[in-house]
């Protein structure tokens, strides 16, 4: 645990807010403190209403904001007295406890503030910081826990049994300090769930949570509860990764990523020979249930056996505890163990699986630590299910909302780093699908190179290269269902009678062979996708062909026929293939301002009309051609297989 307080930086978070923005952060840069939105924390201070008045409030982190990123805006004012008097009431629903304090805040726009206002403003100090630190919640997570904790600490904290969070925690802490000399304590531990330090001010307050937390560090290591970390290897299997994602999809309903971890602390976890039984034993905090749910599947010999077993038991638990009033959530697990292969998160989104990825990794650690001291134990089922079917969480299930139409999608795009295929890229990502971009220009790393995009250097007329790139994408993302071939050369105008070989057999090479490369690595991912397509980028060439552009026109008419014997073979395993035949697309980047002339010119036209020389005259981009590509791949084309469809503003000869 390191105190990362700065005085240089400090002094320039001149008042009691922006010291409260600076430790806030401190907090937040570490992640062995709190993860992903976890912990909050608050300063009392005055502020001036509309008539000049003082008032005592009490800003507290608002609900959507990462200590590691906020900012003062990112705190909620809450009229400090209003959240006192609410601690003392006998009852109070946490649905109208968030309208109490919405109602009491000082500025309408701020956001909801922390379930944890009320317990913030009954502690008596300036300053309090509360974190999920890891160490002192695995040893917590044991089974003679609350002693571990007295001993470590003795009277300097308050230790505090665990219950929910929210109304009833607040209360509980309240009841229990009444008599409490406040100023005799460094914090309270909250059992199973986290630490609470105070002070005067934000330094003191930040050093007393390092400082409690490397105790317990400090703790951990003496009683020799540390991972060493070993090498361990682990198994590959592509196809079982994307079989494993194509059967949770199915249960969830929806297209989902499944990002697959092989760190090496996974590597050490996967591999335990009782890891089925310690990782099914509950979360590290009980609100990593709302990203985790309580358990996770253990992927057995038939995959299918095991996500059958899976939600039949999330079924059986959710009637253990429901009433009528309850929902119950989608019963697909969120993350797998895959024993001697690592561990698999899912997510609508590449964040939200990345989310559940980070979550998991502090859980391995903290179960295995637990274990070598004594023993992995965790709140009751029944306290896991009040926290995964809060009322708080439960409303926000009923608003729901939209999602992008490609959320959950995994998309291949080739010749993705200019024109026609780096915007059917974009647009792709701009649907929500997570994006492999392929080119044979080294540009493509950088282009593509975020989170839910992966540029990839492929030449896309050798086999190896592509199915490297394939594999990359699996591994990567855990499936494919779209695929974007449009990899293509514009050779030379040669006439037949003076056809170069080389061309001719370039032109071949890249515009036919190399999809038809394409599609065959792709087929057994394809067949394991949720509702997969095949968009192929044609010509117009291929029902106008045009003197000179033979090697081009065969190619692409090749590519075509290769398309429609694919709409045929693939339907059955749920596979649509369709092709675009786009016509003069210049804002591509051979298409330069001083060739466009030069074309234009040639037909006796200035360069809008040759732009527009079509049926409807209009322009058609690159963009046009990329939102084609995205309805074939979506929902729209869903019950079209083996059509072409010209993209080129009308054209009498295509007509
Ligand atoms: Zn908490």
């Amino acid at each position: 645990m390191q105190n990362l307080w700065n005085d240089n930086e400090a002094q320039s978070f001149t008042d009691d807010l922006q010291q409260r923005v600076y430790s806030s952060r401190l907090l937040g840069q570490n992640p062995d403190l709190v993860l992903h939105g976890g912990g909050n924390t608050s300063v009392k201070t005055q502020m001036a209403n509309i008539f000049g008045e003082l008032e005592d409030i009490l800003y507290v982190k608002g609900s959507g904001w990462d200590l590691e990123t906020i900012e003062a805006a990112g705190f909620a004012p809450v009229k400090l007295d209003v959240l006192q008097k609410l601690a003392a009431l006998e009852q109070l629903t946490d649905t109208e406890m968030v309208k109490v304090q919405r109602a009491a805040m000082l500025d309408p726009y701020a956001p909801n503030p922390s379930v944890e206002a009320i317990l913030h403003a009954i502690i008596p100090f300036k300053f309090v910081d509360h974190t999920h630190a890891d160490a002192v919640v695995t040893v917590s997570n044991t089974p003679e826990g609350e002693q571990r904790i007295r001993d470590i600490y003795g009277s300097r904290v308050l230790v505090i049994p665990y219950v929910m969070p929210g109304f009833i925690l607040a209360k509980k802490v309240y009841e229990l300090t009444k008599d409490v000399d406040w100023q005799s304590l460094e914090g309270m531990i909250l059992l199973n769930h986290g630490v609470f330090s105070f002070a005067e001010t934000a330094k003191e307050s930040y050093d007393r949570m390092i400082q409690l937390v490397a105790e317990t560090e400090d703790y951990l290591q003496n009683q020799g509860a540390i991972i060493k970390s070993t090498q361990i290897n682990l198994k590959e299997d592509l196809i079982k990764l994307a079989t494993i994602r194509q059967q949770v999809a199915k249960v969830r309903g929806t297209a989902v990523i499944a990002q697959l971890n092989t760190s090496d602390t996974v590597a050490h976890f996967s591999n335990l020979p009782n890891v089925a039984d310690i990782s099914t034993r509950g979360t590290l905090t009980p609100d990593h249930v709302i990203r985790t749910k309580p358990t996770p599947i253990v992927i057995g010999e038939n995959s299918q056996d095991s996500i059958q077993n899976y939600t039949e038991n999330y079924q059986k638990y959710f009637s253990r505890h429901a009433d009528d009033s309850l929902i119950c959530l989608n019963p697909a697990p969120c993350w797998a163990v895959w024993p001697n292969h690592g561990t698999i998160s899912f997510g609508q989104t590449i964040k939200e699986a990345q989310i559940i990825t980070d979550i998991t990794e502090h859980t391995f650690k903290a179960i295995q630590q637990a274990e070598m001291l004594s023993q992995w134990q965790v709140i009751s089922e029944k306290d896991i299910f009040e926290m995964e079917y809060w009322e708080l969480e439960q409303a926000k299930l009923r608003k729901g909302g939209s999602k992008p139409e490609l959320q959950g999608k995994i998309a291949l795009v080739t010749g993705a780093a200019s024109g026609i295929g780096k915007a059917c890229a974009e647009a792709l990502l701009a649907k929500g699908a997570a994006v492999v971009a392929l080119d044979i220009n080294p540009q493509i790393t950088e282009l593509f190179n975020q989170s839910n995009a992966l540029g990839l250097v492929c030449d896309a007329s050798q086999t190896e290269a592509i199915e490297q790139a394939v594999a990359a994408t699996i591994r990567r993302f855990g499936g494919l269902d779209i695929v974007v071939s449009n990899a293509g050369i514009f050779p030379v105008s040669e006439k037949i009678a003076e056809m170069q070989e080389d061309t001719w057999d370039k032109s071949l090479a890249v515009n036919l062979t190399g999809h038809q490369r394409l599609f065959t690595a792709c087929l057994p991912y394809l067949s394991l996708g949720i509702d997969s397509a095949i968009v192929v980028i044609g010509s117009k060439n291929v029902p106008a062909p045009g003197p000179g552009v033979s090697a081009y026109s065969v190619a692409k008419a090749g590519l075509t026929q290769l398309s429609r014997v694919a709409a045929l073979e693939l339907a059955s395993a749920n596979i649509r293939v369709n092709v675009i035949h786009p016509n003069a697309v210049f804002d591509t980047s051979i298409w330069t301002e001083e060739v466009l002339e030069k074309r234009a010119n040639h037909y006796g036209l200035t360069v809008e009309e040759y732009k527009t020389n079509n049926l409807l005259k209009v322009e058609v981009t690159s963009k046009d051609v990329a939102k084609l590509a995205c309805a074939m791949a979506g929902n729209l084309f869903s019950k079209i297989t083996g059509t072409q469809v010209p993209i080129d503003g009308g054209n009498e000869r295509v007509i």
